[in-house]
């Protein structure tokens, strides 16, 4: 369950949580057209808190909305202040951010007419994404019977509410045959995503991820880029297939919700050891400097509360 904090912001205002409700004729709970961010406020070493790479999440917001043909009726500003606000106003000194930017109530076709274009942020704390343990031990995978989106059908690029149907049909059946996440292929066969997630491969010391051409791009999947390109590990962007991974090295999925979440078995095949392997644990370490400040050099990405 989520944990209750004392308010959400919702069109421009602070309401009490209990209070932020919206009509059952919304246009979007009907037809899914409704484009939504997932972002991470960290406490750091000396006490502050920071919000981790909010200027990239703010502009896929807005990047999503035009993808969506949605009019955000705040600007950018306003969006990322209004995301810090609400952190401070629920004293939340590390948690998670959901703003979502969706459609109201009005006409009840599927063409949405001058229906009210709104935005709710939320927040609330969350832990280890895919369970405990999880970041350390690594967590067990399946092939989804599910095909991820073709980039004609969904639009990929955008993180719209209707593309998670998918999400959450294949993390549903992961889940009930016992596996913690499911990874999707694509319509040609190829490694897409996870249900919440991007995809690393490492064999022989050298990295692959899925090209951008039809998975969101995950902002977590560029810092882990970045941050292999500061180490010199080489890394491609490149297709490969399930039948590679299966005798990758190390693999390791990446989310705002997942972080740097470490895969020890895809389809009952045990992934190098079978543990988070040495690449794996390099970039993890990394990435939690970072976002907890301890490493100035990507003071970039943090904002302030
Ligand atoms: N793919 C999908 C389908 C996702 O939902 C997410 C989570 N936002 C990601 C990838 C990872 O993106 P990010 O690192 O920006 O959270």
């Amino acid at each position: 369950m989520v944990q209750k904090v004392e308010k959400i912001w919702l069109d421009g205002k602070f309401v009490p949580w209990d209070q932020a409700n919206v009509h059952v004729l919304t246009h979007t709970l009907h037809y899914g057209l409704a484009v939504f961010e997932g972002i991470r406020c960290y406490l750091c070493n000396d006490g502050k808190s920071a919000v981790f790479r909010l200027r990239e999440h703010i502009d896929r917001l807005f990047d999503s909305a035009q993808i969506g043909d949605l009019k955000i009726p705040f600007s950018k500003k306003e969006v990322s202040e209004a995301c810090k606000e609400t952190l401070r106003v629920n004293k939340l000194k590390e948690g998670y951010i959901r703003p979502i930017v969706f459609i109201g109530e009005g006409v009840m076709g599927v063409y949405p007419g001058d229906n009210p274009i709104r935005l709710a942020i939320a927040t609330w704390s969350w832990g280890a994404y895919l369970g405990e343990g999880a970041l350390e031990k690594g967590i067990r995978v399946k092939v989804s019977s599910y095909t991820r989106h073709h980039v004609n059908v969904m639009m990929t690029k955008a993180k719209i509410s209707g593309n998670y149907v998918n999400s959450v049909l294949a993390k549903r059946e992961a889940m009930k045959m016992g596996y913690d996440e499911a990874l999707m292929l694509d319509t040609e066969g190829y490694v897409s995503e996870a249900s919440g997630e991007n995809i690393f491969m490492v064999k022989n010391g050298a990295m692959k991820t899925t090209p951008l051409t039809s998975i969101l791009p995950g902002i977590t999947r560029d810092s882990v880029i970045q941050i292999a390109k500061g180490k010199k590990i080489p890394l491609v962007e490149d297709r490969f297939t399930r039948d590679e991974i299966y005798t990758a090295h190390e693999a390791f999925f990446t989310g705002t919700a997942a972080e740097i979440t470490p895969i020890r078995e895809i389809d009952d095949r045990t992934i190098g050891q079978g543990k988070t392997g040495p690449v794996t644990k390099e970039l993890q370490a990394a990435f939690f400097e970072i976002v907890r400040g301890k490493n100035p050099e990507f003071k970039e990405w943090l904002d302030y509360l």
